[in-house]
């Protein structure tokens, strides 16, 4: 822990991390559990987060770039490391030189690492993905009928998995779910014969169809819940705070903040915290968040500025500088302050500032 003050801190505790890996590894009896680190593992630190996993047995990482990759390749000696963004051109000779593993996302990739493969005269790893649904990444019907014309294609690429992503896997009566779970299937069953990854972190929720021989949850992991609407099965990992600066007493009818959005009706104690916009607490939430004391909630009033907040803390007079007001913790799940942004947890995960100080609780 550093001597130096902080505005803001996340602290997270990677047991829980640890502890949510090993909750869904026992949902997912058919293969093993990858962890999902990308975007600096949702927020909460890659560098810290992959060797907790590493240590706790996790053999199988996903992120999305080059950069990620080789950010986080020497924190999983051995492990398995893809890369989900596809096959960039001029990417193969790095991705090869550092073990990570592509996952090829057009025919044009497969053809590219096919042409790579064959300068290096011997097969190299990596990952297929087929699209059944999200028209983003992975080969479409029509270039998987072309594979299985012509499997020569795949000559040279050393098949880890096939991989398909789940469009709706939050929303467990919607029938994308099963639609994608047999085109996967078929599109496969057609294919030269390789290992198959199917559920992210809700997909894992969705009953035993759904299990492969490697799944990939993300969002779960870092405590986001995968069954929306229900109890939360997932252990909290994020606690944001932010501290208070300054205490001011404002007499009834003045301003605060930005263009004035909110006016003291009475006379008011108005708190100031570092935290704004520029750390990921989003412009969208002003006028709407809380924040929490002593588990008691503080609203969040005026405009949400760059890198300040401001709070009516009138009734609470405990709130004097230097105290913490927590944004995520036990009383406010991500996914509470994500209703109040107009956003999902993943975003207000992803969204928190590398400037935020991170402090770890270890596995
Ligand atoms: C982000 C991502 C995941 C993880 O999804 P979660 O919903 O966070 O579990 C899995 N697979 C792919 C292809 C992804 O892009």
């Amino acid at each position: 822990m550093s001597a130096v003050p902080a505005s803001a801190e996340l602290e997270v505790d990677l047991a829980a991390v640890v502890a949510n890996w090993r909750s869904l590894s026992a949902r997912h009896p058919t293969g093993p559990v990858a962890g999902v680190l990308k975007a600096d593992a949702y927020g909460m630190g890659a560098a810290a987060v992959g060797p907790a996993l590493h240590a706790a047995g996790c053999r199988h990482f996903f992120v999305a770039t080059i950069d990620e990759a080789l950010a986080l390749r020497p924190h999983v000696p051995g492990a398995m490391l893809a890369v989900l963004g596809g096959l960039l051109p001029g990417a193969a000779p790095v991705l090869d030189a550092h073990d990570i593993t592509p996952v090829l996302a057009s025919l044009r990739d497969v053809e590219a690492w096919r042409s790579y493969a064959h300068g290096c005269g011997r097969p190299r790893p990596a990952i297929l993905q087929l699209d059944t649904g999200m028209a983003r990444l992975g080969l479409d019907a029509g270039e998987v009928a072309r594979l299985r014309q012509d499997p020569a294609l795949l000559e040279g690429v050393a098949l880890r998995y096939y991989l398909t992503h789940l469009v709706s896997a939050e929303i467990a009566d919607d029938p994308t779910n099963a639609a994608q779970r047999d085109r996967f299937a078929a599109a496969c069953a057609g294919l030269p014969p390789a290992p198959r990854s199917l559920a992210n972190s809700s997909g894992l929720f969705l009953g035993a169809g759904w299990q492969s021989d490697l799944a990939r949850p993300g969002a779960a992991l870092y405590g986001i819940n995968p069954v929306p609407g229900q109890p939360n099965p997932m252990r909290r990992v994020a606690t944001l705070r932010t501290q208070v600066l300054t205490v001011r007493e404002l007499a009834t009818g003045t301003p605060v903040g930005y263009n004035a959005t909110w006016t003291a009706a009475r006379t008011s104690r108005i708190a100031t915290a570092g935290i704004g916009y520029a750390d990921g607490l989003h412009r969208s939430v002003s006028g709407r968040a809380m924040a929490f004391f002593d588990g008691r909630p503080v609203p969040l009033v005026g405009r949400v500025s760059m890198d300040l907040t401001t709070y009516d803390v009138t009734d609470h007079p405990g709130i004097v500088p230097g105290s913490w007001l927590t944004l995520i913790g036990a009383e406010q799940s991500p996914d509470d302050l994500a209703i109040a942004a107009g956003t999902n947890g993943y975003e207000v995960l992803t969204s928190l500032a590398p400037r935020i100080r991170r402090l770890y609780r270890s596995a």
